[in-house]
Order: structure tokens, then sequence, then C-alpha cells
């Protein structure tokens, strides 16, 4: 077995030792909200938003975008999980500020090997081939942070089946401070109407 999933199911053994009567904790989240939040490791919701299991939904996607799958999950927390109000969470040097989806087709066009990041962007490293699939796929690639917090906030607001009734608030996490800063705009784009 690989170091790593030794080390997993270590830390999973310890867990589940300490884990107490948590596991008679009931489905719906019980602060009823949701996250929606980057993937990067630096990131931990239930550290930097103080959540315990059972609290929350937290959706985490690269970027922490309102794609069409983070809003497929947002109505579900809401319709059938009873959350209530909304948190869209991007953050400080954030990766998707690093490529476009020019530069990420043409990378995925050359290889599919690990791409390398230098003082010059992005570049391929690895073998051929590639492929052309990379041109069908929105990266959701992020230029300005808090634009993309807007963006996001005004989308899930108004999409279709996002009920009016529910606050979106649009924060930017810093990596370095740990501090969570209200984008107004963002927030304001997303009140109850
Ligand atoms: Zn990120």
């Amino acid at each position: 077995m690989s170091k790593i999933v030794d080390q997993v199911l270590s830390a999973n053994a310890g867990y589940a030792a300490k884990f107490g009567d948590k596991g008679k904790l009931p489905m719906p989240p019980g602060r009823h909200f949701a996250i929606l939040t980057c993937m990067d490791a630096r990131l931990d919701p239930a550290k930097y938003a103080g959540l315990a299991e059972g609290d929350a939904h937290v959706i985490r996607n690269a970027g922490g975008r309102a794609s069409d799958d983070a809003i497929r999950s947002l109505v579900i927390s809401y319709k059938l999980l009873g959350t209530r109000e909304w948190f869209v969470i991007h953050h400080s040097d954030c990766g998707m500020e690093t490529f476009t989806d020019g530069v990420m087709t043409d990378l995925l066009g050359s290889s599919l090997k690990a791409a390398r990041l230098d003082a010059k962007g992005w570049r391929d490293v690895g073998p051929g081939p590639g492929s052309p699939e990379g041109r069908y796929i929105n990266w959701l690639t992020i230029s300005d942070n808090a634009r993309s917090v807007v963006e996001d906030v005004r989308r899930i607001r108004t999409h279709p089946l996002v009920p009016d009734d529910i606050p979106i608030y649009g924060y930017i996490y810093d990596v370095k401070s740990v501090r969570l800063n209200e984008i107004k705009e963002a927030s304001e784009a997303g009140r109850v109407r």
C-alpha cells in the first residue's frame, strides 16, 4: 500500500476511536448554512469558520466557483437539507489566478502530464501526446479575486433554481492573516430580495 494510504487509514482509525456519539448526528446541517469555497490545501473551512461535524455544508472546487455543479449542491442544500444562508469564499494567492483557459488548453494539448510553474508561467515538461478536449471545458479561472466573488454571488442570486429569501455573503480569505474579508459589493448583490 502507498505511504499516503497508510497515513490516511491510520489517522482515520484514531478519529474513529474518539468519535463518541457523533455517529448519531442527523443528516441536515445543525447550523443551517453552507459555504462554497476553494479546494486549496491551505484552507480549512472547519477551522477558519469554526465548524464541527454536523454543523454546515462545505462545497469545494477549484476556485470556489459557482459552477453548475456547485449550484446543484447548493440547491440540494437549501431545498432538501435546510440551509438558509450561504457564503461564497474565495481567497488570496489562488492557483486559479495563475492561468487562463487558453493556457490550460495549450498545456493539455501538448501533454497530459504534470506541468510546472516558473517565472514565465506554466509550461509542460512531460511527454505528449496531449488532447484537444481541454478547449471544451470552461476552467473558471480568476483574473481579479474580488470580481470573481461578485460574479459568483450574482450568478447564484439570479439562478432560476435559487429562491430569493436566502442571503448570500461574499468573502475573500487571506491565506497569510487567515482573516475573512467581506466583499461588500458581493454581499450587496447577494442580499435577500
Ligand atoms: Zn484557490
